[in-house]
């Protein structure tokens, strides 16, 4: 066995770090670090079978390019790289910059995240680029913004450990992040409480104290009500208030006028009233409270919303930044908060400045010396496809995501994608649902061959280092990335040989012109993401590179938690309470679609299969797609359990076999979102999925679909 690296597990946000190595036969091992600070050594499932899921089965290992007859040839990386820059030099001089346009994905290292942003809006000019993380925590990002200044987790995983009460919203950690969910378990065992909110009864609820089974899309009401509830009730900081805050009286009216008394929340959420005052009482009496929030919260039409009604609550408190307090949002990929920091979505610049700001973008462009600089916004991800779709956007690049199955009115992305121009796609495995329509097909580096960094969701920068050869051909993302620029004529500003030298660039960014006023002209309080003396790593030093939690002062310490002193990054140093309106979903259920579907991931399988269906032990857990529905609605929809059913909606169908898991309520479905075409015939949940997204984050409303279902 050669000695084990240190890496970073490639699934979900908690981002445990993970021991892997191979012996001289090339059988791969892995286990739990006990010296990274997100896991100890513990590892789910997920990161337990990671030795099963590397093999070369399946993978891209050449660049192709897709012949008149529809059939994929090989050719040479020289070729690929030509046609792909080619491709967007003409659509470019045509139609302009903002014709062409790219979707990433939450799977990149924060190098090749920063290198493909800067590319579109420092060199190409477009902000046309979006990624997946817009399906996951967009509205989290959308919500902290708005309350903190910055998109800032201020809390760390120890505040699980600590805390009095553990709320759980909209999250099914139990299945979603494992490793999280154990730190809660010992938390309860060692006396604290946890309380659940989900309109489903998920395996978290199994060991919570109280489950609150709330309507889906009636979090605001339940926290507008609780906001009412604390100051009726005079629990809160007001020392706190008055010093750090602003808006309180606005939040409280629009709260009051949405939950006037708790009979009225309990009415609009659908639950008792008994179970919702002891929801509330709980929350007033324990000081150490930590509300973590997911999906459920997120992807909704008032998915930012929801993240300021329930930050509102921590505000009012004073419960932030604070050991065993702060509202927490666990996201869902290993490197979405990565791609936060380097401005992964299309209305972000790298270092959390904003492309709306002028002076951001003025610091961006001189810190690049680029030639110029995207001037608005780009497309967020369901508009970026109708964009395609509607011959606005004709060169699209597509890396390390499969949105033919996972977003929303996906057979509406397919149309897209056979009518675009020019589609490329980078990513490992070779046939997937959106690859099948590529022109180009670029092989890229899985994990145990990448390198680079990636963030977790408590701000923790780890490494993820190759154990394994590159296969065949494949390239790092970032180094294609470059390689394409400099074909389009762009020599400086791409010449990193190293993912070392990109991240210490990303790095100097984030303490570059700092302090500086923003447009509104107010001395502007520094940016909170701020890597301090990372911007000197050495390689060696970046080799060697400790897990390290954001932001990092000038001797290379990390920080636990942020926003402690009560300095946020508003241009006064405030948080905003943002008043918040309960709203019901857009598409309410009605004669023809009476139930409501609901989307989300199963214990053992991670995103579209391409990794996690390779291993046999996690396909044993659950081996097929299901409709998780009431036993009464499968008796009105006739339909029976074990047979197969069809998920109709006004968008698309699919078909899956019914069960009786005993998880949703009577009116309600669900459906895994992980299997496609490729694992089983109209499967792909996302064909099904209505269109709509939150009007502030474009974040789509997965959790929320007008639905019937029919025999098969
Ligand atoms: Fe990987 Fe998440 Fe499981 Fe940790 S909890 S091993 S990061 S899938």
């Amino acid at each position: 066995m050669s000695a084990r690296v240190a890496t970073t597990c490639p699934y979900c946000g908690v981002g445990c770090g993970v021991l892997a190595g191979v012996d001289a036969l090339g059988t791969v091992s892995v286990a739990g670090d006990p010296s990274h600070g997100s896991n100890h050594g513990r590892l789910c499932v997920k990161g337990a079978a990671l030795a099963e899921t590397v093999d070369l089965q399946g993978r891209l290992l050449h660049p192709k390019l897709r012949g008149p007859d529809g059939a994929f040839f090989r050719t040479g990386w020289d070729d690929a790289l030509d046609r792909v820059a080619d491709g967007f030099r003409r659509v470019i001089e045509q139609h302009g910059p903002d014709a062409v346009a790219f979707y990433v994905s939450g799977q990149l290292l924060t190098e090749d995240y920063y290198v493909v942003n800067k590319l579109a809006k420092g060199y190409l000019g477009t902000a046309n680029i979006d990624t997946n993380s817009r399906l996951c925590m967009s509205s989290a990002v959308a919500g902290h913004k708005r309350a903190f200044g910055e998109d800032l987790v201020p809390g760390c995983y120890e505040d699980i450990d600590r805390a009095e009460l553990i709320v759980l919203v909209g999250s099914n950690t139990a299945w979603c992040h494992p490793v999280v969910f154990q730190r809660i378990a010992a938390a309860k065992e060692a006396g604290a409480r946890v309380v659940v909110i989900d309109p489903r009864f998920t395996a978290t609820c199994e060991s919570a104290d109280l489950h609150l089974p709330v309507k889906p899309g009636t979090d605001v009401w339940l926290f507008n009500g609780l906001l009412s509830f604390l100051f009726q009730h005079g629990v809160m900081d007001a020392s706190f208030v008055d010093a750090h805050t602003l808006g309180l009286a606005q939040a409280l009216a629009a709260a009051e006028n949405d939950a006037p008394e708790p009979a009225v929340v309990a009415k609009a959420c659908g639950v008792q009233l008994s179970d919702l005052l002891a929801f509330y009482r709980l929350f007033a009496r324990c000081e150490k409270t930590v509300t973590l929030f997911s999906q459920g919260v997120n992807q909704s039409s008032s998915g930012t919303d929801k993240v300021n009604s329930l930050i509102n609550c921590h505000l009012l408190t004073g419960r932030i930044g604070k050991p065993g307090a702060g509202p927490f949002s666990i996201t869902g990929q290993p490197n979405a908060m990565g791609g936060r920091e380097v401005g992964g979505l299309a209305n972000m610049l790298a270092a959390h400045m904003e492309l709306h700001d002028p002076v951001h973008r003025d610091i961006v462009q001189s810190f690049w010396a680029s030639p110029r600089m995207a001037s608005q916004p780009g497309l967020k991800a369901v508009a970026l496809f109708d964009a395609v779709l509607e011959g606005e956007v004709k060169a699209l690049w597509i890396m390390g995501t499969n949105p033919v199955v996972s977003l929303p009115d996906a057979d509406r992305v397919k149309r897209a994608l056979n009518a675009c121009e020019f589609v490329v796609c980078s990513d490992i495995i070779e046939r997937t649902d959106t690859n099948v329509h590529a022109h180009v097909l670029l092989p890229a580096l899985g994990w145990g061959e990448k390198d680079g960094t990636v963030t977790s969701s408590e701000r923790r920068i780890s490494r993820q280092r190759p154990f394994l050869p590159a296969p065949g051909e494949a390239r790092a993302d970032w180094r294609i990335v470059c390689d394409v620029a400099k074909r389009l004529g762009f020599v400086e500003g791409f010449e990193f040989e190293t993912p070392q030298q990109i991240f210490v660039e990303h790095a100097r960014l984030t303490s570059f012109r700092n302090h500086e006023a923003c447009d509104d002209g107010l001395p502007a309080a520094p940016r909170v993401l701020n890597l301090g003396s990372m911007s000197a790593l050495t390689p060696q030093g970046y080799a060697n590179l400790a897990p390290v939690q954001w932001p990092v002062n000038e001797h290379g310490e990390g920080t636990q938690r942020v926003l402690s002193d009560g300095r946020f990054a508003h241009p006064d140093g405030r948080a905003r309470f943002v008043a918040t309106k309960a709203r019901a979903p857009v598409h309410a259920p009605d004669a023809e679609f009476p139930l409501v579907l609901n989307t989300g991931r199963v214990r053992d399988h991670w995103h579209t299969m391409t990794r996690t269906g390779k291993s046999p032990r996690l396909a044993g857990h659950i081996s097929e797609p299901y409709i998780d529905m009431h036993p009464h609605d499968a008796l009105r929809s006739g339909v029976r359990e074990g047979e197969l059913a069809r998920v109709q909606s006004r968008w698309g169908a699919m078909v899956a076999r019914v069960r009786h898991g005993g998880d949703v309520l009577a009116g309600h479905v669900f459906v895994p979102i992980h299997w496609n075409d490729q694992f089983a015939s109209d499967a792909r949940v996302g064909g099904v999925v209505n269109p709509v997204v939150d009007p502030v984050s474009g974040e789509p409303e997965f959790k929320h679909t007008p639905v019937r279902i029919e025999p098969f």
